[in-house]
């Protein structure tokens, strides 16, 4: 594992780590507008319209946030736009790299202090970046370090596409080893639960999908929005007529269980949720993804692989098994491997795809499950809940 240049917390800024303001949202920026509420706010500058055109391409365009690469804009013209529409949202404190370079994990702190982390993982025909959506996280599945930490606030549209932008910078750069230089994928797999902060995440999906310079013109069948399963959101979802992937954090296939490790199965049922997973998939002809992370001894035996095969068979479905990533104090582990070939090999004589998800970044706690910057001292970065790559 190597450790990147760290900006260095400072003793200047103490609420960085240790005392921490009240959360709030913070200023308003360039990507939180689409192309004609930046057309107002720089007209409302005193500025000529087409100057929202300019300002936007260096941003989603050429990735350049800094006003003096600005260079076919007049030098207080550029002063005055980048203070008022890129304001810093993102502090990096600290990176990460591990599988040589090809993972990336960083942490931000926001403008209240608040703390989140991304992770880029680059692989030989495509990058994605895992990005969180809100700060901590309020839905409270035991086995996830980000949902013990309880949830601080919702990112604001721009706090989210801004870690996409700035990680396809990083990519662009050429440092992930192996990999094309452009950012190609997006997974909201990263701390929060995306559809707990609804408008702006859908707003930030397109963002992140319009052609530049509005926005960064990634395809919508590349993002890839992740839920714990809230029904109403889902169904939201659907009738945005949007053509992102979906991927249901299902655990268990038995209400029993999955009251237990993802608490908000309390309030909406496997099968309900399932029904509107599987209404989804009906709707964008895309196969929903299944996570289900395999816990020795709690989830993983052969009878709830064959009755979960029983619920997706013939469905547009594909399973995800993510082997349980370690997260501070928690008294389950992964499933052993013969366990864990055994659930597949009954999912796929049911008729289900099946992959086993690989741990990126676990060595930086940067797999999913183990994002929780909450933790972060002095010393070290605690693990926050990311990893995340699906299987297409
Ligand atoms: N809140 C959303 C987005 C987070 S995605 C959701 O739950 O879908 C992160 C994925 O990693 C989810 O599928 C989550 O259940 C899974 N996960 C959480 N903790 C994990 C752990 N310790 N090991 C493996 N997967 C984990």
């Amino acid at each position: 594992m190597t450790i990147l240049p760290v900006i260095p917390i400072s003793p200047d800024q103490p609420d960085a780590v240790t005392t921490r303001r009240r959360p709030s949202m913070p200023p308003r920026h360039l990507a939180d507008l689409d192309l004609a509420g930046r057309r107002s706010a720089v007209t409302g500058l005193g500025e000529p319209a087409f100057r929202a055109k300019q300002i936007s391409t260096h941003y989603f365009g050429r990735l350049v946030r800094d006003a003096a690469e600005m260079t076919d804009l007049p030098a207080a013209t550029r002063d005055r736009l980048t203070a008022d529409l890129l304001p810093t949202l993102l502090t990096p404190l600290r990176e990460q790299a591990c599988d040589e370079g090809a993972t990336r994990k960083t942490l931000w702190r926001l403008h209240d202090g608040a703390l989140v982390e991304s992770v880029l993982m680059g692989y030989p025909d495509r990058v994605t970046a895992c990005v969180s959506s809100q700060a901590g996280c309020g839905m409270a599945c035991p086995f996830c370090a980000t949902g013990q930490q309880g949830l601080t606030r919702n990112l604001s549209v721009a706090e989210i596409v801004d870690q996409v932008v700035y990680l396809a910078g990083v990519a662009a750069s050429g440092a992930v080893t192996g990999s094309p230089p452009r950012l190609s994928r997006v997974v909201f797999m990263g701390m929060g639960e995306p559809l707990a902060n609804y408008p702006r995440v859908i707003e930030a999906v397109r963002r992140l999908t319009s052609p530049a310079p509005e926005g960064l013109g990634l395809s919508q069948r590349h993002i890839t929005v992740s839920t714990v399963g809230l029904v109403p959101a889902m169904r939201r979802l659907i009738a945005e007529q949007l053509s992102v992937t979906l991927a249901l954090s299902l655990h268990a296939p038995d209400d029993d269980l999955r009251d237990e490790l993802v608490p908000v199965n309390q309030r909406w049922k496997v099968a309900e949720v399932l029904d509107a997973a599987f209404d989804y998939a009906a709707q964008t002809g895309r196969r929903v993804s299944i996570e289900y992370a395999l816990i020795r001894d709690v989830n993983d035996q052969p009878w709830r692989a064959d009755l979960l095969g029983r619920l997706l068979s013939g469905k547009l479905a594909h399973v995800n098994l993510i082997p349980l990533n370690p997260t501070p104090g928690s008294k389950w582990d992964a499933s052993p491997k013969p366990v864990e070939r055994e659930f597949v090999r009954r999912l796929r004589e049911a008729g289900v795809s099946t992959t086993v998800r690989d741990t990126r970044g676990r060595e930086i706690d940067g797999a999913c499950g183990q994002l929780a910057a909450g933790e972060l001292t002095h010393a070290s970065a605690g693990g926050a809940a990311a990893d995340a790559e699906v299987a297409q």
